[in-house]
């Protein structure tokens, strides 16, 4: 019993420190102890200790209480208010964690800059001594708290590393440490509370005891009492039995007086105290370690690029809250689960999303707000060609460049020569004067030229 006390004592002590302990075969390994303990009690680790009389060797060490190492673990532990740094090792994939997150629809991730900054809570580690009925009972609780509040957490989820002081920029402690105790009280009420139902309890059964024992003694004298009233009450209803009831009546003062008698309402009263002070309970708590913990928090720029288009995008990951940022549309701000790059590099949901109906290539809201004049397509402003005569925005397909002047006239503002059947601009075509047709300047100069020979030739 004592030996599985040391045993849970001293592993959980070590474990605390962030040893490595593992228990084989009746011995109790403890690796990874750190420089200030090991300077503390004189000795380096690692450590080897059973906690039974067989198992001893000159290597193990056997502890019980009284022993050198328990000894300076107590010390240690009234030291009190040790800080210690750990880091929680993360070192994760953004690209993983964005692709658990987002689909890439139209685009790939081609680089990702990862930067990180340090985020930190803290670990308050308790000694609670109970003291009753002669015997200690140590519990140790640790209490973490986080962003101004308690929180779960388990430190043995994660690869645990110790921590450089270069890190950390974290110093109002103390300000979280009147958080931390009232959560511990807190915790502690439902046991406090156990074992002292349990203790009194045990307290009545033990006043009933000693007041049974004592009535026992007092009982025999209120016995002889009553006998000699009884004695008397027969005397006096006899006559001259005089100096036999003044005997009695001596008697009976006597035996009220007795000294005997009132050294047991004494004992008794003694003994009721000394029980309820036995049965009391006694709780010491003390602050025995402080741990900053830290670990990184992400911030990254991620490029998306498609063969046309690229745009970076902000990401901020957490690994221990596993949180990160979101991404949006640029058009109407929902929150994304796909990435759709916009042939301009925006990105955007499948409500903005819309294809050229020209290119067929994506576009947003944004880069898709034209219209074609004359078959009504929504199209991209690369698809749209603005007329140089009407300036209206027409597909591309409706639109013919000028071979001289390099303008760009769409169908409508075109006509066909009546002769040549090219086609041209309105204000390029004439009329012929003869036909009354529309004809190019071409044509016309030809029809005027053959004209001007066939008057010459004529006469
Ligand atoms: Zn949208
Ligand atoms: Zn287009
Ligand atoms: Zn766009
Ligand atoms: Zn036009
Ligand atoms: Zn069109
Ligand atoms: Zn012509």
């Amino acid at each position: 019993m004592e030996s599985e006390r040391v045993k849970n004592f001293v592993s959980k002590f070590f474990e605390s420190l962030q040893c490595e302990v593992n228990f084989k075969g009746g011995v109790l390994f403890v690796k990874n102890v750190p420089e200030s303990f090991e300077k503390f009690c004189g000795r380096k680790g690692s450590y080897k200790f059973a906690f039974e009389k067989g198992v001893a060797s000159s290597e193990i060490e056997v502890l019980s209480s009284g022993s050198f190492l328990l000894k300076s673990i107590n010390d240690y532990l009234d030291g009190r208010g040790q800080t210690t740094l750990l880091k929680i090792n993360f070192n994760p994939e953004i690209k993983e964690e964005l692709e658990k997150k987002i689909l890439l629809r139209n685009c790939k991730i081609t680089n990702i800059t990862k930067k990180h900054q340090n985020n930190f809570f803290l670990r308050f580690s308790f000694i609670t001594t109970f003291q009753y009925l002669n015997d200690k009972k140590q519990v140790l609780t640790n209490v973490f708290v986080k962003d101004g509040k308690i929180i779960d957490f388990d430190l043995e989820k994660y690869e645990i590393l110790e921590g450089k002081k270069r890190d950390v920029a974290f110093e109002n402690v103390q300000e979280f440490y009147k958080l931390a105790k009232n959560k511990l009280n807190f915790l502690l009420e439902e046991k406090v509370q156990e074992v002292s139902q349990n203790l009194s309890k045990i307290l009545d059964k033990e006043i009933k005891r000693v007041k049974q024992h004592y009535e026992t003694h007092i009982q025999e004298f209120s016995g002889s009492l009553e006998k000699l009233k009884n004695k008397l009450k027969g005397l006096e209803m006899k006559e001259g039995e005089e100096d036999k009831i003044l005997k009695i009546k001596k008697d009976i003062i006597n035996l009220k007086n007795n000294p005997e008698l009132e050294k047991l309402k004494k004992e008794e009263e003694f003994c009721i105290k000394d029980e309820i002070q036995k049965h009391s309970l006694d709780i010491k708590t003390r602050l025995m370690n402080t741990t900053i913990i830290y670990y990184p928090v992400y911030s990254c720029d991620v490029f998306f690029k498609n063969e046309e288009n690229a745009r970076i995008v902000h990401f901020e990951f957490d690994p221990l809250e596993k949180k990160s940022s979101d991404f949006f549309c640029d058009s109407c701000n929902l929150k994304l689960d796909e990435i759709i790059l916009c042939s301009s590099g925006h990105l955007t949901c499948r409500n903005c999303g819309e294809r050229c109906e020209s290119c067929n290539e994506i576009f947003c809201n944004i880069c898709l707000k034209k219209v074609c004049a004359q078959c009504g397509k929504k199209i991209c402003e690369k698809c749209a060609v603005r007329c140089s005569k009407c300036g209206k925005f027409k597909c591309k397909s409706h639109v013919k460049i000028m071979e001289f002047s390099g303008d760009a006239v769409c169908e409508s503002c075109l006509k066909r020569c009546s002769y040549c059947g090219g086609l041209f601009d309105l204000d390029s075509l004439k009329i012929d004067s003869a036909s009354g047709k529309d004809v190019c300047f071409k044509c016309l100069s030809k029809e005027v030229g053959e004209k001007t020979l066939k008057d010459i030739f004529k006469d």
